[in-house]
């Protein structure tokens, strides 16, 4: 399940609700060279490389995808996508948006949701709420226009107004995605080699 948005659109809250709400879901913790902010844990909310490192595990072909956003490296490591869908959960991938395209090119049967605020209003108070400085606002819309000419590519549109409804949102995709004909084949397979092998009465 990759989700993206526009910086402020709630990638962040909706993957806490999402994870609090359904044991299905796990993150892949990604890693960045940037700073860490205050609060944020090193191996929960991200790895926190340096410039280096991160050169290097790219190099070694230990991302599944990279990209930078502003100014700083990002990038999927394979393995924590692996240890995730190793313990059969749904990997939870908060990543930009050409991030969330080189997985889905890799990995059609990945999920994409794109999220957008009600409005762009709602967009800039909730950048301001975070503690965003004016200038970090202005960066952030100026990428947010570039973000949304993608957005028709993603599988999924969700409104990201009240937080509840969209996490229960993004659940509900993954409810009907798991009920997809092509993710079941091996259950109609099964029934098949039971038809086949039954003798059946009238
Ligand atoms: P992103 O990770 O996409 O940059 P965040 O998850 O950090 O966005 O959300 C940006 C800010 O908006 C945060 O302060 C968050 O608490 C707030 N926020 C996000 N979604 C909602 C919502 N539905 N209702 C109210 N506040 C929200
Ligand atoms: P932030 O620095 O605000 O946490 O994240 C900045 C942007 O980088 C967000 O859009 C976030 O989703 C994205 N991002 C975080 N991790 C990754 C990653 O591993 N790969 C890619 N492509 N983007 C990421």
């Amino acid at each position: 399940m990759v989700i993206s948005a526009p910086s402020g659109g709630g990638k962040t809250v909706v993957r806490s609700g999402l994870l609090k709400l359904d044991k299905r879901f796990a993150f892949s913790v990604t890693c960045t060279t940037r700073s860490r902010r205050t609060g944020e844990i090193d191996g929960r909310d991200y790895y926190f490389v340096t410039v280096e490192q991160f050169r290097r595990l790219r190099k070694e072909g230990k991302l599944l995808e990279w990209a930078t956003v502003h100014g700083n490296y990002y990038g999927t490591p394979v393995q924590s996508v692996v240890r995730v869908l190793e313990k059969g959960r749904i990997p939870v991938m908060t990543i930009d948006v050409k991030g969330a395209h080189s997985v889905k090119r890799l990995f059609p049967e990945a999920v994409t949701v794109f999220l957008l605020p009600p409005d762009l209003k709602t967009l800039v108070q909730r950048l301001r709420g975070r503690g965003e400085a004016p200038e970090n606002v202005s960066v952030r819309l100026e990428t947010a226009r570039s973000e949304i000419k993608v957005a028709a590519r993603f599988d999924y549109l969700v409104i990201n107004d009240k937080l509840k409804e969209a996490v229960h949102e993004v659940a509900a995709i993954a409810d009907l995605e798991t009920r997809k004909t092509g993710r079941n084949l091996d259950k109609v397979k099964d029934f098949g080699s039971q038809l086949s092998k039954a003798k059946i009465k009238l």
